[in-house]
């Protein structure tokens, strides 16, 4: 169970809402079961529940199950999409082991908010399920243009395109480090981004094969080849 509250040996979490819900009347804990918990931070801790109430519980937390996981250093910068779509790729970046989810307005990007808290809790909901600890930081949206400005030089950015590049595979096996993948929205970007990103230093065009991906297709499938590439 993800909790907002640093964890560590002898915290006391209290538990409301639906989490209470679940934990109360779904799962019956009663007091004395353990519950195993993480903060997205500092690993995976063993509680038990002390207090269990209606409407809240408290854990005590006892000892610590897993050290924080070592998460590859991959980001993964993309346009805001559709609400459908943005969710599944902010779930998919999480099981697939991003270390940072960047979303970057673009001059063809069709979506001008995004909601950074129904993202984060799609990305905890995956954590869940896939077993992670770390929850991938989730940055404020910004401007591709800003984003490109502050960029470390030391951080490879492999930029997806689909008018062709180094294949992906062969590309990011040859790169060791830090990394980001860049992909565009669905209207693909302008000459002018496309002129911006190449001007970066360290950016890398990448094909990923010579069909048009969708942008959430694109976003897994690149970061599934880094991660093999990389043996993450
Ligand atoms: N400009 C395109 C068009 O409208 O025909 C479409 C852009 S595509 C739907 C969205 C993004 O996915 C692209 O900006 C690129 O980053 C990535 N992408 C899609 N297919 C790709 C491929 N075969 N190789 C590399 N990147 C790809």
């Amino acid at each position: 169970l993800f909790v907002e509250t640093p964890l560590s040996e002898g915290t006391a979490v209290r538990i409301e809402g639906g989490q209470a819900h679940y934990l109360g009347t779904v799962m019956r804990t009663k007091a004395g079961d353990p519950v195993k918990l993480f903060d997205g931070v500092s690993g995976e801790w063993l509680a038990v529940a002390e207090h269990v109430g209606k409407r809240d519980l408290t854990l005590v937390v006892r000892e610590q199950l897993r050290a924080p996981e070592t998460v590859p250093d991959l980001w993964l910068v993309a346009a805001p999409l559709k609400k459908g779509r943005i969710d599944w790729l902010a779930e998919k970046a999480c099981e697939l082991g991003v270390a940072r989810l960047v979303l970057a307005e673009t001059r063809r990007t069709v979506v001008d908010r995004v909601n950074l808290d129904r993202l984060r809790a799609h990305m905890i909901e995956a954590a869940e399920q896939c077993g992670r600890t770390a929850v991938p930081d989730l940055a404020d949206l910004a401007k591709l243009s800003a984003v490109l400005r502050e960029w470390d030089a030391g951080r490879t950015l492999y930029f997806a395109d689909e008018t062709g590049g180094e294949p992906a595979f062969a590309a990011m096996q040859a790169r060791k480090g830090p990394a980001a993948i860049l992909i565009g929205p669905e209207g693909g970007f302008t000459v002018e981004e496309r002129e911006a990103v190449r001007a970066v230093p360290g950016a890398v065009g990448v094909s990923l094969g010579p069909r048009i991906l969708r942008a959430d297709t694109a976003a897994a499938a690149a970061v599934s080849v880094w991660m093999a590439a990389a043996g993450d």
